[in-house]
């Protein structure tokens, strides 16, 4: 019975005349395109831009070299190395990110104990040449001085949930 039917419908362009009907409920309906970059579309406080290092409000960077992101980095783009500063603590004398291995998966940001490397909202960033996407220490501090409003916003947003 199944075999007669598929053969009726196959001749009588069932399956085109679904297509259509479908096409034609969709050509009169509101449209949702977004015409980026003058309109954007809500971003999660979860989204998984840019990298930055982050200070606390005294300045200090937060970063305490214990290099757990570095461990866990799955593309191993993190490279770190440090030094003891003459208070006894511990602090990073490099910090960088190779952008072209990242795959922001955010375990960097997860592994993190003090909330030092996050990933940010930013997205709108290109590099020209492979090097423009190397980021150094004072880069990403620089990211992170930029932004920390925002980024704290967002991590204030996620918090319930972390
Ligand atoms: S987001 Fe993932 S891949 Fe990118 S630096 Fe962090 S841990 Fe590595
Ligand atoms: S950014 Fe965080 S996880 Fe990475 S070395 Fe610094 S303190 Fe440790």
């Amino acid at each position: 019975m199944d075999a007669v039917k598929d053969f009726l419908s196959s001749l009588m362009l069932g399956e085109l005349l679904k297509g259509m009907k479908l096409t034609g409920k969709y050509m009169f309906a509101r449209k949702i395109t977004v015409q980026y970059p003058e309109e954007k579309t809500p971003m999660s406080p979860r989204f998984r831009g840019l990298h930055a290092l982050r200070r606390y409000e005294n300045g200090e960077e937060r970063c305490i070299a214990c290099k757990l992101c570095e461990a866990v980095c799955p593309a191993l783009a993190i490279t770190i190395e440090s030094d003891l500063r003459d208070d006894g603590t511990r602090r990073t004398t490099r910090y960088d990110i190779d952008l072209t291995k990242c795959i922001f998966c955010g375990f960097c940001e997860e592994s993190c104990p003090v909330d030092s490397i996050v990933e940010t909202h930013i997205h709108e960033y290109h590099g020209e040449k492979r090097g423009d996407l190397y980021f150094t220490k004072e880069m990403l501090l620089a990211v992170g001085d930029r932004y920390e409003k925002e980024i704290a916003a967002n991590r204030a947003k996620d918090a319930a949930f972390r």
